[in-house]
């Protein structure tokens, strides 16, 4: 293990390795980074160079690297049982774990179906909902409405629901149709509009269409005030509040993808909160666990379980599975990722670094290259632009966003941004003096992207 260096590391993982969302051959000239260890909001690799790890290894870490408690946690369980089947079997952390979410989120979410990651809850809620609709005697209402610049994941149906060109146009072909409605993302709204103001009108498009087709519409999904992977987009909780109130208007359900916003990232445990609304299906993975291991979630009502709940011939069950539904160890990751929730007023001391981040940034409003700095909660995003003031885009083939992230790296900060949108989403560990050294390297990090431009 001594021997072992970044160079030896990157060598033997070209040799076999195919990483995800990556054009492999950006690897000739752009070096990987081998990790060693993790402790915190930071990552060491084999060289001994430390980063900060700004966007919480792609989101899901909320408590930091190894992390002590979580840990223990872990360890514990794996003294006992490791993972059993799920069907016709049970075990203690899922249960509890199962106890406690019916807990924490909106009321009226009272069962717990568990899957192995993100995508594949998406796939349930889709299914449930498509199901429910058959077992209730309604075996037209089999389409989806979805939101323009939406990402709910990878896999077939999870990308057919997306709405990012860049993972889904080359896959067209194979996935279903779906509907669209515009975006509420207020990044579009005209000068002088607020956020809500533009939530709202934009709403209207979205009411239409489910006035014209509910006939035919299972269920609508969102994800709730951020729209993460389609550049950190962000939208007013009143879209929410008239959302749920149309879906029950119009007989729909409403299915909240909170997978990359849930556990506080938007500055309440679950964003839905922030509309006061249920939605029918809650779909939670990434922070679940606090990024240690992969787990997912979909809760729904009794009322909508009651509709598959009937003798075996027949044949209304949920037959999904998944080999690693409910696995031990992630349900005790889970339960002490819960637990690091109850120890202080995680979301209360969120504030104060929401506030630290927004202050941290202030800098950067007017910057020549800066179209907007937007934040939710622990969630702040900067749009990188030719032009502040006309907001027109660098050309994409520019790469802008890379080159933030490459020089970010020299400077010791992961910030692996989306296209051209630089972007903090940290560990809830950071402390207010990392969150100022990670604004002054991207302040750096921008100006180094842009200087080529004139
Ligand atoms: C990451 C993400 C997913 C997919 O989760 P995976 O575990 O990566 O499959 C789905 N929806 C949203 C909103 C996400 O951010």
């Amino acid at each position: 293990m001594n021997d072992l260096s970044n160079a030896v590391l990157r060598e033997r993982d070209l040799a076999v390795l195919w990483h995800p969302c990556t054009q492999m051959k950006d690897h000739e000239w752009l070096p990987m980074i081998p990790i060693r260890r993790g402790r915190g909001v930071w990552l060491e690799d084999f060289d001994g160079n430390w980063y900060l790890d700004a966007i919480s290894s792609w989101w899901v870490n909320l408590f930091g690297h190894a992390n002590p408690g979580i840990n223990g946690h872990i360890r514990e369980q794996l003294e006992s049982l490791e993972h059993v089947i799920l069907a016709g079997f049970t075990h203690e952390p899922v249960v509890e774990l199962a106890e406690r979410l019916v807990e924490l989120t909106p009321s009226g979410l009272e069962r717990c179906f568990f899957a192995d990651n993100g995508s594949a809850a998406v796939e349930v809620a889709l299914k449930m909902s498509f199901h429910y609709w058959r077992n209730t005697g309604q075996p037209a209402k089999t389409r989806f409405v979805a939101l323009e610049n939406s990402y709910h994941g990878e896999t077939l149906g999870a990308l057919a629901v997306g709405d990012v060109p860049l993972y889904k146009e080359t896959y067209e072909p194979l996935l279903m149709e779906i509907m669209t409605a515009p975006s509420p993302d207020c990044y579009e709204r005209e000068p002088g509009m607020s956020w809500e103001e533009h939530s709202r009108l934009r709403f209207e498009a979205m009411d239409r269409l489910l006035a014209e087709h509910a006939d035919t519409v299972a269920a609508v999904i969102v994800e709730p005030l951020v729209q993460c992977a389609g550049g950190m987009r962000m939208y007013h909780p009143v879209y929410l509040s008239l959302l749920r109130d149309a879906c029950d208007r119009y007989g729909v359900h409403l299915i909240a993808d909170e997978i990359a916003v849930g556990f506080g990232r938007t500055g309440t445990l679950f964003a839905c909160e922030q509309a006061g609304i249920t939605p029918d299906f809650l779909c939670l993975s990434k922070g679940l666990t606090g990024g240690y291991l992969p787990l997912s979630v979909v809760l729904t009502g009794n009322a909508l379980y009651e509709a598959f709940y009937d003798d075996y011939e027949r044949l209304t069950a949920f037959l999904h599975s998944h080999s690693y539904t409910g696995n031990a160890l992630g349900c005790a990751a889970a339960l002490g990722t819960l637990q690091q929730f109850g120890q202080r007023d995680v979301i209360g001391d969120n504030r104060q670094l929401a506030a630290r981040m927004a202050a941290a940034t202030e800098g950067l409003k007017d910057h020549p290259h800066v179209a907007e700095i937007r934040q939710t909660g622990m969630i702040l995003a900067m749009e990188l632009v030719r032009d502040h003031n006309t907001r027109e885009p660098f050309p994409w083939q520019e790469r802008r966003g890379l080159a933030a992230y490459q020089h970010a790296l020299t400077e010791g900060v992961l910030l692996r941004p989306l296209g051209n949108v630089l972007y903090f989403m940290p560990p809830y560990v950071i402390t207010p003096g990392e969150i100022d050294r990670l604004a002054r390297v991207a302040a750096r990090s921008i100006d180094a992207a842009v200087a080529e431009s004139a």
